[in-house]
């Protein structure tokens, strides 16, 4: 079984700069509502293509706040439009109110695999911290958004190979 890759959107896929220049002349309700029609501008494709080092090396499992304001599908179509050649495989289950922390564990509890210790099992890439998860996470900068060295750090903790030419 391959490893599960924990994948947040915002502040992994985009950082803080790109958001500001695609948010540009727009009032936050204009953003909000262009967002909820098509998402794709928000993200970041250099970010996105970083993933595709370790595409057929991990499961991708969607673990982003845009599902389910968008369906799985969208998610995955917004990925794919900006270069990335894997495919989501899984989402977190979502529970009213429950936080990130609350949805990877139900994920992990469902497949039995066990968490609050290093893991080869899995790792989290998200830029806000995760209280239970702290040796599982890699915590990228919003920002920055996604780097070279987070994937590396990746295939480092899971015993990947990286190829670093791959995707480019
Ligand atoms: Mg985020």
């Amino acid at each position: 079984m391959l490893p599960f890759l924990f994948l947040d959107f915002d502040g992994v896929l985009n950082n803080n700069d790109f958001l500001k220049r695609a948010w540009a002349g727009r009032t936050k309700e204009q953003v909000t509502e262009a967002w909820l029609e098509c998402p794709d501008f928000l993200l970041d494709p250099v970010p996105v293509r970083r993933l595709n080092r370790i595409v057929g090396q991990v499961s991708f499992v969607l673990s982003s706040s845009w599902y389910p304001f968008h369906s799985f599908e969208t998610c995955q179509r917004a990925l794919a439009g900006h270069g990335f050649l894997g495919t989501l495989d899984h989402v977190t289950p979502k529970r009213f109110l429950s936080s990130k922390d609350e949805e990877i564990a139900d994920f992990l509890s469902e497949r039995g695999i066990s968490y609050g210790q290093a893991s080869k099992q899995f790792v989290i890439l998200d830029d806000e911290p995760l209280f239970w998860f702290q040796q599982n996470q890699i915590r990228t900068d919003d920002k920055v958004g996604l780097t070279d060295l987070d994937i590396y750090e990746v295939a480092r903790r899971l015993g990947l190979s990286s190829d670093p030419t791959f995707g480019y």
